[in-house]
């Protein structure tokens, strides 16, 4: 394993600065209905509405403007397909670098397709996300490609991280806050931001109970695989990496505590969200308003939940609008 690794405040004080403009400072609204349920302020910082449909463009942004003119003339690699992928694209475009995202086979053609339409260059690589990797080590080794990783990256958290900058100065009282948990960058870069103004903030992570790669590896006390599922909120799946070097350690000594949810809870922080704002937000987005309506977290301060990304099927959304679920996720 490499050495733990970790990012400071001001890396995401010089992030803010370098992405300003480039990125769209969301807005954040309260909403009444969860405040008078649980006794609590309750607001929700509406990032979902970031360029892309997910915050991911922070962090992609950051890193591709932290590398330098040299790397940037070469390019940059990713092997994501989620919303770190088109986030890379969509950095690499604006700011005209060439971008190489390598996918197995065994991706579907819409989402080929969308990395396409975001101007990057697609190389379809064997059957399995591990030799699309591969692929991506082997542009870095032979073309001089930059890796940008889509959350074990300094610069990638520190983008993230902005967010929690926003988020206190738009709810300067805000003492708890719920953040999805996947891989951590999110959760590490804000939490980071929160606890440097308020040492008192209390962070909560939050993930599906089906696949909860983070959430297993801080109850093993090193990270840890588990089996990958089907779930609503699929862009909280994957692994952490075996070899983590920034989430894991930040996650352990940021978070206060992690929240696990079942499919249909995270089905109905979606239909309440659309209640609240008339957004369709994907399952991954609606964690924390899902973990306040299950009674998962105790109330405690004024709470902001963190609404990340807007990239659900429509078809999808219109089921679980309806009360229903999706047969794969109730297996
Ligand atoms: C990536 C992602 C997350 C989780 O972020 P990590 O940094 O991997 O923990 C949450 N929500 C959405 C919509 C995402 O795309």
């Amino acid at each position: 394993m490499n050495a733990p690794a970790t990012v400071k405040p001001e890396d995401i004080r010089a992030a803010r600065t370098r992405i300003a403009g480039k990125v769209l400072r969301t807005p954040m609204v309260e909403d009444p209905q969860l405040g008078a349920l649980l006794g609590v302020p309750v607001f929700l910082k509406l990032e979902h509405r970031q360029t892309t449909g997910a915050f991911k463009l922070r962090g992609a942004t950051n890193a591709l403007l932290s590398l330098t003119p040299a790397q940037r003339a070469r390019g940059v690699v990713t092997a994501s397909t989620g919303n770190h992928g088109r986030a890379l694209a969509q950095a690499a475009r604006s700011e005209g670098v060439r971008a190489v995202v390598c996918l197995s086979r065994l991706v579907p053609a819409n989402k080929v397709a969308a990395v396409r339409a975001l101007g990057a260059e697609v190389r379809i690589v064997g059957d399995s996300q591990d030799e699309a990797m591969q692929e991506v080590a082997r542009a870095v080794r032979d073309e001089g490609l930059s890796e940008i990783a889509p959350f074990d990256d300094a610069a990638v958290i520190a983008g993230q991280g902005t967010l929690g900058f926003e988020i206190i100065e738009d709810c300067p009282e805000a003492h708890t806050l719920l953040v999805p948990l996947s891989g951590g960058g999110l959760a590490a870069g804000v939490a980071l931001a929160l606890k440097a103004s308020n040492p008192d903030a209390r962070i909560v992570g939050i993930s599906m109970a089906r696949g909860a790669a983070m959430a297993a590896s801080l109850t093993a006390g090193h990270p840890v695989q588990v089996p990958e599922l089907p779930t609503l909120a699929d862009s909280l799946g994957g692994g952490i990496g075996l070899a983590n070097r920034f989430t894991y350690p930040m996650c352990k000594a940021l978070l206060d505590q992690v929240v696990l949810l079942d499919e249909a809870e995270i089905a109905a922080g979606i239909r309440h969200i659309h209640k609240v704002t008339g957004d369709a937000v994907e399952g991954a987005a609606a964690v924390g308003v899902a973990a306040l309506i299950a009674g998962k977290i105790i109330p405690e301060g004024p709470t902001v939940a963190l609404l990340t990304g807007a990239n659900i099927d429509a078809a999808l959304h219109a089921q679980i609008m309806s009360g229903a679920l999706p047969q794969e996720v109730l297996a």
